[in-house]
C-alpha cells in the first residue's frame, strides 16, 4: 500500500470541474492582477477570520514581510519569535535589517512559550511573531498580555492555521496583523504561491494595500517604498472555489487526528514512550495542517516507513538559530533546547482530508511493526 504525505490529486479529482469553470471565467475576462476575484476573496476571508479587512499578496513569506513593514520595523529594531518554524518567519525580520530575538517553544505544543517573553523583550522590541504551528494557535492570552505590557505589536504567523481558534477567537484576528499562506500544502492551498494579511486596524490595512503595490494607492504616485506582491486573479478564483470546502476539509483533518489517537492508543506505543502524540490544548481548535508525533529513533523510523510506501516529513530538521546564514549572530547549540529537541524527534505523518481509514491503519500498523522489531 502507498500512502503519500499529501494527495492533492485526490482533492482535484473531487473539485476539478468547479475549479476549471472558475479559471475559465478569469481567462475570458483577461484580467489577471488583483481585480474582482481578489476583492471577493479578501471580503470572504476577512469575514471568515472575524477581521474587518484582508489584503491579498504574493505569498505567506511576503505577508510577514509586508506586516513588519507596515509596523515600521527596520534596522536597529528587534522582533521576538521562536527558532522552530519555517524559514520565512525569521527571514522576513532579517531582510528588513532588524534583529530576530529567539525564545524557545513549549514542548507540548511546539509553539512559542509565552512565559519566556518577559526576558526577551527590550526597549528596542517592535513586534512579536508567534507561529500557530501545525494548525494550533500559540498561547495567545499570555503572549497578548506581554505585548500589551510592553506596548509591542503582535504579528501572527497563521500560515498553517486558517480556521484555527484560540479561546474562541479566530487565528489572524488576535494580533495586529495575521499572515496567511496559500502554498499548495496549506489547508487552503492555491495552484501556486499566494498569501493574505488580516487586520482590524484600518490604518494598517491601508498601509498594507499600498505596500503590496510599490507604495502607491494611485498608480504612479508613491507614498511609500513597497514591493510588487499582488495576488493573481487566477489564484483568487481557485481559492474561492476551495474556500467553499475548507470547513469540511478541516472537519476531516480533525476526524483523522481523532482516529490516529484511537489507533495509537490501541498499540501501547504511547505508554511505552516510543511515540508521543500531538497535544490539543483546552480552549484551542486545532486545524491539523500537520499531525506531528515525536518518535524514538526518528530517522530510522522515517526510512522504514519510506520503504513501506508511507510518506512522512521532518519539520524542521535545523532550528533557525543554527542555520548557516545566521552564523554571524553567534548562536550555539544548547541555547534553545526544546526547539533543538523538536528538530530531532518530530515526524509529520499523513493527515490530509482524503486520507482513508485503511491508510491510517496501515500507517499505525507500520509504526508498531517498526518498534516491535527494533
Ligand atoms: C508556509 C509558511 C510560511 C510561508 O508561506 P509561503 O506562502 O510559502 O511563502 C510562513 N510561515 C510558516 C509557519 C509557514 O508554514
Amino acid at each position: 500500500m502507498n500512502v503519500p504525505m499529501l494527495d492533492l490529486k485526490a482533492q482535484y479529482a473531487l473539485i476539478g470541474d468547479e475549479i476549471e469553470a472558475a479559471v475559465r471565467v478569469v481567462l475570458a475576462s483577461q484580467q489577471f492582477i488583483l481585480g474582482p476575484e481578489v476583492r471577493e476573496l479578501e471580503r470572504e476571508l476577512a469575514e471568515y477570520c472575524s477581521c474587518q479587512e484582508a489584503v491579498g499578496c504574493a505569498s505567506g513569506s511576503d505577508a510577514l514581510l509586508l506586516a513588519l513593514m507596515a509596523c515600521g520595523v527596520g534596522p536597529g529594531d528587534e522582533v521576538v519569535t521562536t527558532p522552530y518554524s519555517f524559514f520565512a518567519t525569521v527571514g522576513s525580520i532579517v531582510r528588513l535589517g532588524a534583529k530576530p530575538v529567539f525564545v524557545d517553544i513549549n514542548p507540548a505544543t511546539f509553539c512559542m512559550d509565552g512565559d519566556l517573553l518577559d526576558g526577551a523583550i527590550t526597549p528596542r522590541t517592535k513586534a512579536i511573531i508567534p507561529i500557530h504551528l501545525y494548525g494550533q494557535c500559540a498561547d495567545m492570552e499570555v503572549i497578548s498580555d506581554a505585548a500589551r505590557a510592553h506596548n509591542v505589536a503582535i504579528i501572527e504567523d497563521a500560515a498553517q492555521a486558517i480556521g484555527a481558534r484560540c479561546d474562541g477567537k479566530m487565528a489572524g484576528s488576535i494580533g495586529l496583523v495575521g499572515c496567511f499562506s496559500f502554498y499548495p500544502s496549506k489547508n487552503l492551498g492555491g495552484a501556486g504561491d499566494g498569501g493574505l494579511m488580516t487586520t482590524n486596524d484600518s490604518e494598517i490595512a491601508a498601509r498594507l494595500r499600498k505596500l503590496r503595490a510599490h507604495g502607491a494607492e494611485k498608480k504612479y504616485y508613491h507614498d511609500l517604498v513597497g514591493l510588487n506582491s499582488r495576488l493573481d486573479s487566477l489564484q483568487a478564483a481557485i481559492l474561492r472555489v476551495k474556500f467553499r470546502h475548507l470547513d469540511q476539509w478541516t472537519r476531516k483533518r480533525r476526524e483523522n487526528a481523532a482516529r490516529y489517537r484511537d489507533l495509537f492508543g490501541a498499540t501501547g506505543l504511547v505508554d511505552a514512550e516510543a511515540v508521543t502524540l500531538p497535544v490539543e490544548q483546552r480552549d484551542q481548535f486545532h486545524v491539523y495542517n500537520q499531525f506531528v508525533i515525536r518518535a524514538r529513533d526518528r530517522d530510522r523510523l522515517k526510512r522504514y516507513m519510506q520503504e513501506k510506501g508511507i510518506g512522512t516529513e521532518i519539520y524542521y530538521p535545523v532550528p533557525l538559530h543554527l542555520q548557516r546564514c545566521f552564523a554571524e549572530m553567534g548562536h550555539r547549540e544548547g541555547q534553545f533546547p526544546e526547539s533543538e529537541r523538536a528538530a530531532k524527534e518530530s515526524l509529520a505523518i499523513p493527515i490530509y482530508p482524503e486520507l482513508t481509514e485503511r491508510a491510517q491503519e496501515y500507517v499505525v500498523d507500520t509504526i508498531a511493526a517498526f518498534y516491535s522489531g527494533s
